[in-house]
C-alpha cells in the first residue's frame, strides 16, 4: 500500500519522458515516448525533439489512404518490436482526432475526416502494438482538431455531433483495442478542460465504454491536479511536479478530494508499470522495417489523374525530374511526432536507379514562396529537352502547434507547374503534403496527379514504385479534396476566435457536408485511379452482409477498395446524404473476378438520441450504396433493418404535433378532443381542434399551454391524466 504522498508522487512523471519510481514499492519508472508513426526516444537531453534514429514509417495522413486495416496491423506490430528494442512502455499514438477543416496543422497525424474509416484503422494499429506488450496512447481525448489556441480553446460542439462524429472513433479503438492508455487532450470541450472533464474521462470513458487502462494527460494540459484526479484523469504529465503532489496531499488531509479517487489512480499508473514490467526486451531488423515503410506508402500514393495513360512511365525516356522536393523529401511534419530516420530514400535517386536519363533542376527553393527566375527557366529547359516531367511540389511547413492559413501551393511552386506544362505537356505532378492542397485550377492543365501526401522514409521510392508502374495505385482518399477552402463545410466555423470554436456544421463533417448541399469538389472522398479497371457484379443482400463480385478488366494485377455508405431516406432526424459504414481493400489479378463481402455493424447505424440520452437504430429502409468512391456509386439496395424499441415518453411539454405523431397519444388525444367536443366544449379552442387545417397550425402548441388558452378543449389536469395514461 502507497501512503496518500507515494500516490500523489506516482500520479505525476519523474521527468518528460518516464513515470516516477516508487522504491519502497519495487515500482521502476518506465519510459513513454511519441508516437504515432515511428519511435522517438529523446536523444540529447537539450534537444527535447532529437530523436534516436528509428523507422519512420508514413504519418497517418498516408497510411489512412491505404484503406488497409491488415497493413496498420503489420505497422503497430512493427512500431511495437522498435519500441521493445528501445524499452519504450508507452507508444504515444495513435492520434484519432477527426479533420474537421483542411487547415488542421496536425492533419498529418491524423487518419481521415470520416470516424468509422478512423476508429477500423486505429484500432488495428492499436491491437498490432499491444501484441508486443507495448502499450498504447489514444490521443487526443476530445475534440482536439485545431491546433489555434490549442491549449486555451473551447471546442464548442452538440452532443449528437461529439458522440456521432468526434467520439465515434475513440469508443471505437476503446471497446475494441483496449488501449493501455488514452490521452486528454489541451483543449477545452464545451467550456471544460478535457484534462478535468469528469464526464468525458470518467462518465463515457470508463462508465459507458468500460476503458480499463489509464488517463495520461497531454504534455503541460494539466491546470489543477485536484481537478484532473477528482474528474478522473491519473497521470500528468511531464513531471515532476511537486507542488501539485503537495496540493493533492493536502486536498486528501483536508477532505477537497476522496482518498479513494487519488488511489485509484495510483494504481492504475502502478498496473500500467506492472504491465510494462512483462514486455520482453527484442530486436528489430532496420532493413526489414524500412521495407514495411516502403510497401505501406507505395499503397498509400492517391492516383488522382492519369489522363491518356501517361503513367506508369517506362524506363526507356528521358525524364525531367524538377521541384526541390524530388531531393530533399517532405516526408513527416514537424513537432512532437517528428522521427530521426534510419535512412531517407528520395525520388530523385530512386527515379535514377530505374535507369531511366534523368535532368534534374530545384525549380523552386524552398526558403523562398516567391518565384525565382533562373531556377524556374532552368527547369523549363529541362523539361523542353525530355520525353515527360515530373513536377515534385507540395506544402512548405506543417507542424504541430499552428494551424495553416491556406490550402494553395506557393506561388514559386505554381509558376514552376505553370512553365513546365507551356514547354512539355507531358507533365506528372508529385504533391507531397500533410494536408489537403488545392489542386484547382491548376491541374486542368496537367494530364497527371499523385498524390503522395508525407510517405515517411521510404517515401522516395514508393513514388518511384508508382511512377513506374512496380507498384499498382491503389490509395483512396481519406479526406476530400474541395475546389477551394471557402467551399469547405468548417470554412465559416474556423478556427473560432476569443478561446472558443464553434461546430456550426455539426454532423456535416467533411464530405458528409459537400454531399448534403450538392456540391461540386476537386476530388471526393474515397476516390484514387488504378493502372488498371474494375467492374462491379450484382449485389447480393443477405441482413447486413453485402456481397459483391468486383472484376480486374484490366491486364495488370491491382487492388480496389469497395465502400459501403449508408443513408436512410425519411428518417426522423437529420442525417447526411450518406455515411461510410463498411470497406475492404482487395487485391484482384488481372482478368480474374473476387467475390467481397461487406458487413455493416448494426450499431454502426445508430444515432445518438438526445431526448433519451442513448444510441438508437432507427427503423426502416436503409439505403446501401456500394461504390469505389463517395461519388461513384456502383450498385444500390434497400436493406430493411428493424429498429430499437425507443419511444420519447410524452410531457405535458410535447407539442400537439408530437402527441398525434405518437400512436398512443394520438388515439388517448383524440379521444379527449372528441369527448370535449360531445359535452359543448365549443370554445374557439374546442371548434379550432375540430378542423383539420386549424390543428395542424396547433401542431406545435405544446399541451399544457394549450390548456391554458380561454375555451381550450383540454384543462390542465385532464393533461395531467393523459400524460400518466400515455406513459403506462
Ligand atoms: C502533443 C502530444 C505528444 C506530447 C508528448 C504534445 O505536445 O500534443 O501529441 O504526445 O506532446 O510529446
Amino acid at each position: 500500500m502507497l501512503t496518500t504522498a507515494e500516490q500523489a508522487a506516482i500520479t505525476s512523471g519523474r521527468d518528460f519522458w518516464h513515470t516516477a519510481p516508487v522504491e519502497s514499492a519495487g515500482l521502476p519508472a518506465v519510459t513513454v515516448t511519441d508516437g504515432p508513426h515511428g519511435v522517438r526516444m529523446q536523444a540529447s537531453s537539450g534537444d527535447l525533439l532529437s530523436g534516436v534514429p528509428a523507422t519512420c514509417f508514413p504519418p497517418a495522413v498516408a497510411s489512412a489512404s491505404t484503406w488497409d486495416p491488415g497493413l496498420l496491423r503489420r505497422m503497430g506490430e512493427a512500431l511495437g518490436d522498435e519500441c521493445r528494442a528501445q524499452d519504450v512502455a508507452v507508444l504515444l499514438g495513435p492520434g484519432v482526432n477527426l479533420k474537421r477543416s483542411p487547415l488542421g496543422g496536425r492533419n498529418f497525424e491524423y487518419f481521415s475526416e470520416d470516424p468509422i474509416l478512423t476508429g477500423v484503422l486505429a484500432t488495428e494499429w492499436v491491437l498490432g502494438l499491444q501484441s508486443r506488450g507495448v502499450g498504447a496512447s489514444l490521443k487526443h481525448f476530445a475534440v482536439n482538431s485545431q491546433e489555434t489556441d490549442r491549449m486555451r480553446v473551447s471546442a464548442d460542439v452538440d452532443e449528437r455531433t461529439l458522440r456521432e462524429m468526434y467520439l465515434r472513433a475513440f469508443h471505437r479503438v476503446v471497446t475494441r483495442a483496449q488501449p493501455w492508455t488514452v490521452m486528454c487532450a489541451y483543449n477545452k470541450v464545451n467550456g471544460v478542460y478535457a484534462s478535468e472533464h469528469h464526464w468525458l474521462l470518467t462518465e463515457v470513458l470508463r462508465g459507458e465504454w468500460g476503458f480499463e487502462g489509464l488517463v495520461v494527460s497531454d504534455w503541460g494540459a494539466v491546470v489543477d491536479r485536484v481537478r484532473s484526479i477528482a474528474a478522473g484523469l491519473d497521470l500528468t504529465m511531464p513531471g515532476p511536479d511537486e507542488d501539485g503532489d503537495r496540493a493533492l496531499v493536502t486536498a486528501v488531509e483536508t477532505g477537497q478530494l476522496d482518498p479513494h479517487l487519488l488511489e485509484t489512480s495510483a494504481s492504475r499508473v502502478r498496473k500500467m508499470v506492472e504491465k510494462a514490467g512483462k514486455r520482453p526486451a527484442g530486436t528489430y531488423d532496420a532493413e526489414a522495417h524500412h521495407a514495411l515503410a516502403r510497401e505501406i506508402a507505395g499503397r498509400a500514393i492517391v492516383l488522382l489523374k492519369n489522363d491518356g495513360g501517361l503513367l506508369p512511365l517506362s524506363t526507356d525516356g528521358r525524364v525531367a525530374v524538377l521541384g526541390e522536393f524530388a531531393r530533399t523529401p517532405r516526408y513527416q511534419g514537424g513537432g512532437s511526432s517528428q522521427i530521426t530516420p534510419t535512412r531517407l530514400d528520395d525520388a530523385l535517386t530512386a527515379i535514377r536507379e530505374t535507369g531511366a536519363t534523368v535532368t534534374f533542376a530545384a525549380g523552386y527553393s524552398v526558403e523562398s514562396d516567391a518565384p525565382d527566375q533562373a531556377l524556374l527557366t532552368e527547369a523549363e529547359t529541362a523539361a523542353r529537352e525530355s520525353d515527360v516531367a515530373i513536377v515534385f511540389a507540395g506544402s512548405v511547413r506543417e507542424t504541430e502547434g499552428a494551424d495553416r492559413t491556406s490550402i494553395d501551393l506557393p506561388p514559386a511552386q505554381l509558376a514552376l507547374i505553370e512553365r513546365v506544362v507551356a514547354a512539355n505537356p507531358r507533365v506528372i505532378v508529385v504533391l507531397s503534403n500533410g494536408a489537403v492542397l488545392a489542386t484547382k485550377p491548376w491541374d486542368e492543365k496537367v494530364p497527371a496527379l499523385v498524390e503522395s501526401w508525407l510517405l515517411g522514409q521510404a517515401g522516395g521510392s514508393a513514388i518511384a514504385d508508382v511512377l513506374f508502374g512496380r507498384v499498382n495505385p491503389s490509395g483512396r482518399l481519406a479526406e476530400t479534396i474541395p475546389l477551394k477552402l471557402a467551399d469547405h463545410p468548417s470554412y465559416l466555423d474556423f478556427p473560432g476566435e476569443n478561446s472558443h470554436v464553434r461546430y456550426g456544421e455539426g454532423l456535416h463533417v467533411g464530405y458528409r457536408g459537400f454531399d448534403a448541399r450538392q456540391q461540386e469538389v476537386a476530388y471526393p472522398f474515397g476516390f484514387g485511379l488504378s493502372y488498371t479497371t474494375f467492374t462491379y457484379g450484382a449485389v447480393e443482400q443477405d441482413g447486413l452482409h453485402i456481397r459483391v463480385p468486383v472484376t480486374n478488366t484490366g491486364d495488370r494485377d491491382g487492388r480496389e477498395v469497395v465502400q459501403l455508405y449508408v443513408s436512410l431516406p425519411g428518417s426522423a432526424v437529420q442525417r447526411a446524404p450518406r455515411e461510410l459504414k463498411a470497406f475492404a481493400s482487395v487485391e484482384i489479378a488481372a482478368g480474374a473476378t473476387e467475390e467481397v463481402v461487406l458487413t455493416v455493424e448494426r450499431e454502426d447505424l445508430a444515432y445518438w438520441e438526445t431526448r433519451l440520452g442513448r444510441w438508437v437504430v432507427e427503423g426502416g429502409d436503409y439505403t446501401f450504396e456500394i461504390g469505389s468512391s463517395s461519388r461513384d456509386i456502383r450498385a444500390t439496395v434497400t436493406v430493411t433493418v428493424e429498429g430499437d424499441a425507443a419511444r420519447v415518453p410524452l410531457t405535458a411539454d410535447s407539442s400537439v404535433g408530437e402527441w398525434f405523431a405518437d400512436p398512443r397519444g394520438a388515439e388517448l388525444l383524440t379521444e379527449a378532443f372528441m369527448a370535449a367536443m360531445a359535452s359543448g366544449g365549443d370554445g374557439v379552442m374546442g371548434s379550432m381542434v375540430a378542423d383539420p387545417d386549424m390543428l395542424m397550425m396547433l401542431g406545435s402548441l405544446p399541451l399544457i399551454r394549450m390548456a391554458k388558452f380561454p375555451g381550450s378543449p383540454l384543462s390542465p389536469e385532464a393533461v395531467e391524466k393523459l400524460v400518466a395514461a400515455a406513459n403506462l
